[in-house]
């Protein structure tokens, strides 16, 4: 019992080091921006944030920076630019 159990910390401990073998289907987080904090949230594949940006172009600073940090644990339509903003 107690040997598996350390046997999973250790998975845990590689698997951590491979965040490729995450894709989040969906999250909403907190984004402390520079002027105010902003909610942001990505589900059925599409982004969404509460800063005024966002409502006219469908994506924003927030979502930009979001789609670097956690760019290996996205799926690949998350890191889309809109449609808008292509040619
Ligand atoms: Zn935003």
């Amino acid at each position: 019992m107690k040997s598996s159990f350390i046997g999973k910390v250790e998975k845990a401990k590689r698997y951590a080091q491979e965040p490729q073998r995450v894709t989040f289907s969906g999250f909403a987080a907190e984004f402390r921006g520079e002027n105010s904090t902003h909610q942001v949230s990505y589900a059925n594949e599409k982004w969404h944030c509460t800063c005024r940006f966002f409502a006219q172009w469908g994506t924003c600073s927030h979502i930009m920076a979001l789609q670097q940090v956690m760019a290996s644990m996205l799926p690949q339509e998350a890191l889309a630019s809109p449609e808008e903003l292509k040619g």
